[in-house]
């Protein structure tokens, strides 16, 4: 099925050549092209390419992907939102599937076995983070896309594709309980709520605010709820109070609504801000108790104002949060199977992802996009 060269190291994608041949590799047999799904620019739809990868090394684990949760963060990068996006760029970084290959040094995978890899690939591994196992904040981490992969020197290139070659101190063990397909959103959506709450100790006897019901937001609910806290959800889209009620919230706020907005005024102790879009930070500060934390972890291209008043008055925090570190994540997973806690997906073929980009922007996902990788055979 993989197709295995010993050719230039160069990526043939429907709009070129990539990266431009370096010279230093050109006859060594370390890469294998794979079937993905790239963009060539910020304003092009992602259309079906072939992208090479390295060959395992001795640490490394080849894994087939079989689905890969669209994450909203794919969208802001593929359309290069954030100002970094180097092209061709292929997205996709929850990504689910079994290990076809191993290198002789791994040890803790085989073929065979069902795994997962999230935003990371791999960090320097020796800075205070890495040993603390953050390493999500790690200055040399390097990201599933949108980094330089440090064997091929060229930018790495995420989970939309048939397979991925990722170091095994970066590949995460799947609870085998949990539907696949669903668990996949765990990778990204799913740490990135765990982590805030596991941080801030949300749990029995607090009132725990969740902006926004998309992939990241209903994740959030589940866990919650699971951790024991009230659990109040707040959505532009009356459409989705019921979802949110049966999700696991307690209270549903329809944040347009300025009535029901005023009626839960300082009386949270967290609240989760999920929303990937411009909107007034402000009104959800004013909604915290003295001391009250919000955690913004939604990634908007624009900056939110912040008003000194809402902050300083009842000596509110106003913090952020980046998706989660190796350990922490295998704890989700874990948590998640124990719990039996998934997301709630729909799947979509690889060639409906543009269409799908387009929904997640009109908040038209319940609540999460999955591809199905076999529609890329
Ligand atoms: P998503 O599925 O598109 O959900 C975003 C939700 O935000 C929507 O469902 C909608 O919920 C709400 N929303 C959208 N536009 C809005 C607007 N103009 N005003 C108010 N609310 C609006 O996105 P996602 O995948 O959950 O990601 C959310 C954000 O988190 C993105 O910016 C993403 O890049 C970021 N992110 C950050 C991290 C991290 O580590 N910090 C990790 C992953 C993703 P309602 O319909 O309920 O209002
Ligand atoms: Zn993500
Ligand atoms: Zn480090």
């Amino acid at each position: 099925m993989l197709e295995y060269y010993a050719g230039p190291r160069r990526v043939h994608c429907h709009r070129g050549v990539f990266p431009k041949p370096n010279p230093s590799f050109m006859s060594k047999p370390i890469c294998y092209s794979t079937k993905a799904y790239s963009t060539a620019s910020a304003a092009s739809p992602l259309g079906a390419a072939v992208i090479e990868r390295r060959l395992p090394t001795s640490t490394d684990v080849q894994i087939q992907i079989l689905y890969c949760g669209v994450c909203h963060s794919d969208l802001h990068f593929a359309r290069d939102e954030w100002h970094f996006t180097q092209y061709p760029a292929v997205p996709g970084h929850e990504i689910v599937g079994k290990v076809t290959a191993v290198g002789g040094g791994v040890t803790k995978f085989k073929v065979g076995d069902t795994v997962g890899v999230g935003c990371l690939v791999d960090s320097c591994r020796t800075c205070p983070d890495c040993r603390a196992g953050l390493e999500q904040f790690c200055a040399g981490m390097v990201m599933t896309y949108g980094s330089i992969d440090k064997h091929l020197n060229a930018p790495t290139l995420g989970g939309y594709a048939q397979s991925i070659v990722v170091t095994e101190d970066f590949v995460l063990r799947m609870p085998a309980n949990l539907n696949l397909a669903a668990a996949a959103p765990l990778l990204c959506a799913g740490i990135t709520t765990y982590s805030p709450m596991r941080r801030w100790k949300v749990g029995p006897g607090q009132k725990v605010g969740i902006v926004g019901l998309g992939g990241l937001g209903h994740m959030g609910v589940k866990f919650a709820k699971a951790f024991g806290a009230h659990v109040v959800l707040f959505t532009t889209s009356p459409g989705k109070v019921a979802d949110a009620k049966r999700l696991g919230a307690h209270e549903v706020v329809v944040s347009k609504d300025e009535a029901q907005m005023t009626a839960q005024a300082n009386s949270f102790d967290f609240i989760l801000d999920a929303v990937s879009a411009t909107h007034d930070i402000n009104s959800y500060l004013n909604l915290l108790k003295r001391d009250g934390n919000l955690v913004l972890v939604g990634a908007p291209e624009k900056p939110l104002p912040v008003a000194a008043f809402p902050l300083i008055f009842r000596r509110r925090s106003f913090s952020g949060s980046l998706i989660g570190g190796l350990p922490e994540t295998q704890e989700m997973l874990d948590f998640c199977g124990k719990h039996n806690i998934t997301s709630d997906i729909e799947i979509i073929r690889m060639d409906q992802i543009n269409d799908a980009y387009e929904r997640m922007l009109k908040s038209d996902v319940k609540y999460r996009f999955v591809i199905d990788m076999a529609s890329l055979a």
